[in-house]
């Protein structure tokens, strides 16, 4: 095994592209099948470590494991010509600048920004953007923590990958909190802040507290909420328990609480196996008992956890550990999507029969959500209506807060993946489509009251 790179002071040990090569091997892949999946990672990112590796890896299934699946890069997820466009050029020792070139046009196609986060989604403050902050929906801004922008892992899936590819115009983040805090102060609509990433849990507490701490003051009392969103109870649970800074990081949890505020930590779990190590279990217990509240999300993806039992079982020990399950995303429509995906109508099927056999403390969660550009999406089945088959839709979350929870439908397409393969149906748009002025001679603009 090639020697990791380790963190002194804990004994966290990363592995990067660099073992690579040696951590395929161990799976059983061929030298053409592993110079395919370099290739995927010279494109898209890659890094994982030795916990993932030696604890949460069935090895004896590799690659078809669905937490090597989860961490290692697959030679399918990139178009055959791409892998073997770079694959010729890793082989030939291209130089670095080459190779780094064709990356950069292979991940121009891969949508590296989805839902219009760049453009639409960066709120100005003092007359100038407030980069590594984004405000779509009225009550809530997220926070790109500068340090936070990496994982303990990265997920084949992530719909973040643009954030850790040596890409800096595809990177957002801010180390200002006085510019975020004036812009807080600015909007007494926002009720929650989400400090999402990358991992703001990769942070150690000394850190992590100068993007905290700012967010209790009286001056922001009108902030009910911080969320922390983060995979390291799944990829690095000792971050809770055994790192020198667990017992800074609880102090700091137990701070949001007395400042009267909720600490959510917004748990990505993809696969029931993540939840079995016993420290996953004490690293819940002691977040709950610093004042936190765990909610569990994680995307549903194909051959990784795409059945219902999978999921049951995950709501079920979550639920047991004390952790509340908030959501199931669909893929989203970004990276290797296609490679990933699993239909909606599949999606729902799966998320209905999991829902379907546990019991009413686990029906929190809600999905399958996708979450697009007008905002999130939730597939609430396929029916029948006026002998017409179609998808019935809602939306839990909207930019324009009036759609919120307004039923709708779209034609019934069994291959249709995303929002946007979807046709609406009884309708000429979808209600988020654009609003009516902007039709001229199509629509009156009184016809659709709550709409304009
Ligand atoms: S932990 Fe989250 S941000 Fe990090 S790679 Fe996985 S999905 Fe992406």
């Amino acid at each position: 095994m090639a020697p990791g790179l380790s963190s002194p002071g804990r004994r966290f040990r990363a592995y990067t592209v660099k073992h690579l090569d040696r951590l395929t091997e161990r799976a059983g892949l061929s030298p053409d099948e592993r110079l395919a999946v370099r290739a995927v990672a010279t494109v898209l990112p890659f890094r994982t470590n030795e916990y993932v590796v030696e604890r949460l890896i069935d090895w004896d299934a590799a690659p078809d494991d669905p937490i090597y699946r989860l961490v290692f890069p697959q030679a399918d997820m990139l178009p055959p010509e791409d892998v073997g466009w770079i694959g010729g050029l890793l082989a030939r020792g291209a130089p670095d600048e080459e190779v780094r070139a064709a990356a950069h046009a292979v991940r121009t196609r891969l949508n590296p920004h989805p839902a219009g986060q760049l453009a639409l989604n960066v709120p100005d403050y003092a007359d100038e953007p407030l980069p590594g902050v984004q405000h779509k929906y009225p009550e809530t801004v997220l926070v790109f923590p500068k340090q936070g922008q990496t994982c303990h892992a990265y997920c084949t899936y992530c719909f973040r990958w643009a954030q850790f590819v040596d890409e800096p115009d595809l990177k957002m983040a801010t180390d200002d909190m006085s510019r975020v805090t004036g812009y807080l102060r600015q909007h007494p609509e926002v009720t929650s802040v989400l400090i999402t990433g990358g991992d703001p849990m990769i942070m150690g507490a000394a850190v992590l507290r100068r993007y905290v701490e700012p967010l209790l003051g009286p001056e922001l009392g009108h902030i009910e909420s911080v969320r922390i969103g983060t995979k390291s109870l799944g990829y690095w649970p000792q971050r809770y328990v055994t790192d020198p800074d667990a017992d800074d990081t609880m102090r700091l949890f137990e701070e949001v609480a007395a400042a009267g505020k909720s600490l959510a930590i917004m748990a990505h779990f993809s696969h029931p196996r993540e939840l079995e190590p016993p420290m996953v279990a004490e690293a819940a217990s002691r977040i709950r008992s610093a004042g936190g509240i765990i909610r569990t999300q994680a995307p549903l993806i194909r051959s990784i956890n795409d059945n219902p039992l999978t999921w049951a079982t995950m709501w079920r020990t979550q639920m047991r550990m004390g952790m509340v399950p908030y959501y199931m995303f669909v893929e989203r429509d970004t990276g290797p999507q296609g490679y990933f995906a699993v239909p909606l109508y599949r999606a729902h099927e799966i998320y209905r029969d999991a829902y379907a056999s546990v019991s009413g403390l686990c029906r929190t969660v809600r999905g399958p959500s996708m979450s697009a550009t007008p905002g999130k999406v939730c597939v609430d089945g396929v029916v029948e209506v006026a002998g017409e088959k179609v998808f019935a839709l809602h939306m839990i979350q909207a930019r324009n807060p009036d759609l919120v929870g307004r039923p709708f439908f779209a034609r019934f397409d069994p291959r249709a993946i995303w929002l946007s393969d979807l046709e609406p149906a009884f309708a000429a748009r979808f209600p988020f489509d654009n609003v009516p002025e902007e039709l001229p001679g199509l629509w009156a603009p009184e016809m659709f009251p709550s709409l304009t």
